[in-house]
């Protein structure tokens, strides 16, 4: 703990407010203000836990998001995590490293944000720590969540004839990203799902509840990239049609303008939809009508992705999905 006693100061003032602004969660008999929080135990559950580091310059930019969308996001891309796995989130930790240049209205609209995206997911903060960052801002985000014993969704679980789906619509945050790099402006329905996504929690439970999905994963380094993780651990290859690919009216339009664009649906990014397999056919009909989900193609036995244009030729995507080390 640092010795400079008007930063020791600030830090539990800023504790406190975090304290009094995020309650404490009906799951929790004990949540900020100690050395832990504390969760009972519900028997028939288990626990998923998942981390994130976003890191200002990588992650994110702040001359293009607003502090409290920053904080709605680093909420709802952890969450996503959860979803994916077909659970419902519980307790969120976050762990800020905070530069000087950030004041106290900033981080309190940071922390708004995150809040607001918590609650809408019936989740509480539950903890954290903060410190000064000597470089840019470091947000790390830790989510936990429950789900019935052994009815986690995994990755490895695809077999040969499964069909493939995927929720929601694909590329819309990729290309408000290409926008704002251009130094446009992204219309109002790509800004929102750039600024902030909307984890598909329910969908996630409903699969999982209802035993549909063999195996699925959030979308958030792109479908080809993600879809191929699923491939890689359950050792089966996918054919997929171009064609198929959900896309928005906004993406739509400007795909209309440059067919090269349709890249970003595959392998643009931070769609935060989920993409799974399941041995049902026609799920769409099956499962809650406020739940989009698109098939896209099947699981086969030739290891491998291949995405096929209407005219039955191969489609060579000329991206490939978001890799930090690379
Ligand atoms: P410690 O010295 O044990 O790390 P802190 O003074 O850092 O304790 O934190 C006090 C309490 O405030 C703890 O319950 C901790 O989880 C919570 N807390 C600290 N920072 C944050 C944050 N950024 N968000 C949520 N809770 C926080
Ligand atoms: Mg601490």
């Amino acid at each position: 703990m640092s010795i400079d006693k008007t930063a020791i100061r600030e830090e539990f003032e800023l504790i406190r407010w975090i304290q009094q602004q995020a309650g404490h969660g009906d799951h929790l008999s004990l949540g900020i203000g100690d050395d832990c929080s504390i969760q009972p135990q519900l028997a028939g559950q288990d626990l998923l836990t998942s981390t994130d580091l976003l890191i200002e310059g990588i992650h994110f930019r702040r001359e293009w998001t607003s502090l409290f969308d920053l904080g709605r996001k680093s909420a709802a891309v952890n969450i996503s995590d959860i979803a994916a796995m077909g659970g419902r989130p519980q307790s969120l930790f976050l762990g800020i490293g905070r530069p000087k240049q950030i004041n106290d209205s900033e981080i309190e609209a940071f922390i708004s944000g995150f809040l607001t995206e918590t609650r809408l997911h019936g989740a509480a903060l539950a903890g954290g720590d903060s410190c000064a960052s000597p470089g840019p801002l470091m947000i790390s985000v830790t989510v936990q969540g429950g789900v019935a014993t052994g009815e986690a969704v995994c990755r490895h679980g695809a077999s040969y004839g499964d069909a493939i789906y995927v929720s929601g619509s694909l590329g819309d945050s990729a290309l408000a990203l290409k926008l704002l790099h251009n130094g446009q402006h992204p219309d109002e329905a790509l800004a929102k799902r750039f600024h902030t996504p909307s984890p598909r929690v329910a969908l996630g439970e409903e699969l999982a509840q209802r035993q549909l999905a063999t195996a699925m994963l959030d979308i958030s380094d792109g479908l080809l990239a993600d879809l191929g993780h699923i491939l890689a651990a359950s050792d089966v290859g996918a054919d997929i049609d171009l064609a198929k690919l959900p896309l928005s009216e906004s993406f739509r339009s400007a795909l209309d303008e440059d067919r090269r664009l349709i890249d970003l649906a595959l392998a643009g990014g931070e769609d935060y939809e989920l993409v799974f397999t399941s041995p049902v056919k026609e799920l769409a009909g099956q499962i809650d009508p406020e739940h989009t989900v698109t098939q896209i193609g099947v699981v086969g036995q030739e290891p491998g992705l291949r995405i096929r244009r209407t005219n039955g030729e191969f489609y060579q995507c000329q991206r490939s999905g978001f890799d930090h080390f690379v």
